[in-house]
């Protein structure tokens, strides 16, 4: 591990100055992904801001017409929530179907939304990686890449963005207020995150002495019927090899309105938009369902060894609607 020095300021204002001092300055939260990144070589930051000391960065809102959460919430404290539970399903299950009890209750929000892919060869230093070192070539493209992206990839980078949260979030239209030098801003949860291109080492829009201090979530009653529905190698404690966060507006059978998500197959949160239009207005069966899975992954772009993922993917979708419409 390389050296580094360590702050830990008390509010948002010293947090933001602190990030602004130098340049190759981190934020550490729970540490699940940073410290793990920099014990193998991967993250080298000269200076660690830790913002666990930060109480602003606690709040908890879950009643009135919108979700508030502090960037240090855990995990486990949205999962495990009996009004979240009941009204918001999407939200709790995408946090415990990820991760572990013990990571979700160390792992900040905050934090899972910036999580790193999982790509076995960005996480090791011996191997070429335009994301860790532009320029290097893809170790994936020609190598191991089963768990690696079908949609939006690129000539350089076919990374998957691995996090159940921000699949849901962005279903659900979530946004994040942030703090820097310059001042407080609110982003979409879709112009967080970026797909690799020719410069996959940039995976988000945050600036680097930017903190989140929020994150915001719209509540509609009527997308009570919802769920996030994820496909993976063992029933728990690993990563989706597919995944559907879905919420209806439905009427009888006819939908009304649908949000429709998918994960781990993506370079990045993917909303699926046609899936979506597919259903408004229709009665929502077994045969539309099917389909609007489909449409999600028409454009699929898959390797003989990650090819197996479409049919998932399209599963989860199909049994994604009906489980949210039993619960509407
Ligand atoms: C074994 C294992 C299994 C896992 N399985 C899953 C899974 O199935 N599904 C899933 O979704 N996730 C999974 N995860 C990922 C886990 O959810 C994330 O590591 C965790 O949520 C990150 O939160 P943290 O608070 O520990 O972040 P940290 O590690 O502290 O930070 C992560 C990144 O976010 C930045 N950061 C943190 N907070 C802020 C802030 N407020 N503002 C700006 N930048 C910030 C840090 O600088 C860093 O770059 C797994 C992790 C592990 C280790
Ligand atoms: S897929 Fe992306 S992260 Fe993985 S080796 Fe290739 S460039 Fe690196």
């Amino acid at each position: 591990m390389e050296r580094f020095t360590y702050a830990a300021p008390r509010t948002v204002k010293d947090a933001v100055l602190e990030l602004a001092s130098s340049g190759n300055v981190k934020v550490l939260a729970g540490g699940t992904t940073l410290i793990d990144l920099m014990k193998n070589g991967v993250e080298k930051p000269k200076r660690l801001i830790d913002v666990t000391g930060i109480k602003e960065l606690n709040e908890f809102v879950i009643d009135g017409d919108e979700l508030r959460f502090g960037a240090l919430v855990k995990m486990s404290a949205v999962a495990d929530h009996p009004e979240i539970k009941k009204r918001h399903p999407i939200l709790s299950e995408a946090l415990w179907r990820g991760a572990s009890q013990q990571l979700r209750n160390m792992a900040t929000l905050g934090g899972n939304v910036l999580q790193r892919t999982r790509c076995a060869y960005f996480r090791d230093p011996q191997y070429p990686c335009n994301k860790r070192q532009p320029g290097t070539g893809c170790a994936a493209i020609d190598g191991i890449n089963r768990g690696h992206a079908l949609l939006g990839t690129s000539e350089d980078c076919i990374a998957v963005y691995p996090g159940d949260w921000a699949t849901a979030l962005a279903a659900v239209d979530a946004s994040f207020d942030t703090m820097s030098p310059r001042g407080a801003r609110t982003i979409s949860i879709h112009d967080l995150h970026v797909e690799p291109g020719r410069t996959p080492n940039v995976e988000h829009t945050l600036a680097a002495d930017e903190l989140i201090v929020r994150t915001r979530i719209p509540t509609r009653s009527a997308y009570r019927a919802s769920t996030y529905q994820k496909i993976r190698d063992r029933a728990s404690y690993a990563f989706a090899l597919a995944s559907a966060a879905v919420a209806l507006d439905i009427q009888g059978d006819v939908v009304r309105d649908a949000r429709i998500a998918i994960g781990g197959v993506a370079t990045r949160p993917w909303r699926a938009r046609d899936a979506e239009q597919s259903l408004i207005g229709r009665r929502l069966d077994e045969r539309a369902a099917r389909h609007a899975g489909e449409l999600a992954y028409v454009n699929a772009q898959t390797t003989p060894q990650n090819a197996f993922r479409v049919p998932l993917g399209i599963a989860a979708v199909e049994r994604a609607l009906i489980v949210a419409r039993e619960r509407a």
